[in-house]
């Protein structure tokens, strides 16, 4: 990696999910020619599923289309889209210095993050042996995989259900593995889970240990406990996907802004502020409760329009204090 000279912006945003994207939308008709750093996953988290039905204005539509759609929009409305992570952020000094993995250096007057959550894991030591080689989070990238073969899900919220039901298009059959009687998930998906004939879901149980053979590597099934009894017991499987939720992607800023709720940025009420002004924060990073598309689009707008009133503030004082 080269180091290059800074470069300054006005406004970077981090993240190209729903809330970086509209951000960028926003940003861009304010003329504040923001630069948008997309990240490992450009699109964001919805480039990992399929149908999205509550997009207002989509009754159905692929969560990849709508991401490239996104993409197209910011660009059009003039958001230099840059493909890079943002490997380090130092906001202890005006302007705020971002480093990416390309080598590019920008000095940002407003930082916009938005960096989204990802998939947590169970934690297990097995589970980590055999990812990428039957352990997956994520249906659509892997699903293909498992044509006509047995599969376990885990977890009771929205990407349990709707990886469980995406999974019968190719599984003959799919165990939804989850630690309690009731689901999270909305009460649409439920009901379309309940009455799936390829689908049978294992109540009142976790997943002990990820089974398999070593040459080749491959999973082979899943160890499961009764919670409330202890009773251990084998569920043969080929695929293994784990949904048991998200982490807000807050390490870039973990020791320098005020976070909550294992991690989320805490942004101030009716607000996208964070603890350092002129730093701003959208869509799952910092909301533990609603993490939705639409949500996290809403969030981008809140966080642009924060931001142009901050740097107007800035300009109007800057004379004043000159
Ligand atoms: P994300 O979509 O998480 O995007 C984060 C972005 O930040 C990514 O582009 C990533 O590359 C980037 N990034 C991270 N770190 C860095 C870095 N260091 N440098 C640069 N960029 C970085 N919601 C709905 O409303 N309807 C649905 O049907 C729906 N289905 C879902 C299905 C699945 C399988 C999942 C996992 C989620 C689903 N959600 C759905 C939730 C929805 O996807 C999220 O609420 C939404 O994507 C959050 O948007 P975001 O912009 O905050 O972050
Ligand atoms: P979630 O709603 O947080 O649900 C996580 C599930 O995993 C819960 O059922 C939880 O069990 C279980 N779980 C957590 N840790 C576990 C562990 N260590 N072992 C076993 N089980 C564990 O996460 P999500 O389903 O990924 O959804 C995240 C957000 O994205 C939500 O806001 C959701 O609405 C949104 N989303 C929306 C859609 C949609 O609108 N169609 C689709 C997907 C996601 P408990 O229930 O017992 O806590």
């Amino acid at each position: 990696m080269s180091v290059s000279a800074p470069r300054h912006v006005r406004v970077l945003i981090i993240g190209s999910g729903p809330a970086g994207y509209t951000a960028g939308v926003y940003a861009s008709r304010a003329m504040l020619n923001p630069v948008l750093v997309q990240g490992i996953e450009p699109g964001g988290q919805l480039t990992t599923t399929t149908e999205v039905e509550n997009w207002p204005g989509d009754t159905e539509v692929q969560g990849p289309d709508l991401m490239v759609r996104m993409e197209a929009h910011a660009r059009a409305m003039g958001c230099e889209i840059v493909s890079d992570i943002i490997t380090s952020l130092d906001l202890s000094s005006r302007p705020f210095t971002a480093t990416a993995d390309s080598g590019a250096v920008y000095k940002a007057d407003a930082v916009i993050l938005a960096t989204g959550a990802r998939a947590k894991w169970l934690g297990l030591p097995s589970e980590q042996k055999f990812r990428g080689f039957g352990v997956s989070a994520c249906a659509t990238c892997d699903g293909f995989f498992y044509r006509g073969q047995e599969i376990v899900v885990v977890g009771g919220g929205n990407t349990a259900v709707e990886e469980a039901l995406f999974l019968t298009n190719f599984a003959s059959k799919v165990t939804l593995v989850h630690r309690r009687e009731e689901l999270r998930a909305e009460k649409i998906l439920q009901e379309r889970l309940l009455k799936h004939p390829k689908i049978t879901p294992l109540w009142f149980h976790e997943i002990d240990e990820v089974i398999g053979a070593a040459d080749p590597l491959g999973v082979e099934g899943v160890r499961v406990r009764d919670v409330r009894t202890g009773a251990i017991t084998e569920i043969p499987a080929k695929g293994v996907f784990v949904a048991i939720g998200h982490a807000p992607a807050s390490e870039l800023v973990k020791d320098q802004l005020e976070l909550h709720n294992g991690g989320y940025v805490k942004v101030k009420a009716g607000s996208t502020e964070t603890s350092i002004p002129g730093v701003f924060a959208a869509g799952d990073l910092t909301d533990h409760k609603y993490r939705q598309a639409v949500t996290s689009a809403g969030m981008g707008c809140m966080a642009a329009l924060d931001a142009e009133h901050w740097l107007a503030a800035q300009e109007a004082l800057a004379p004043a204090m000159a």
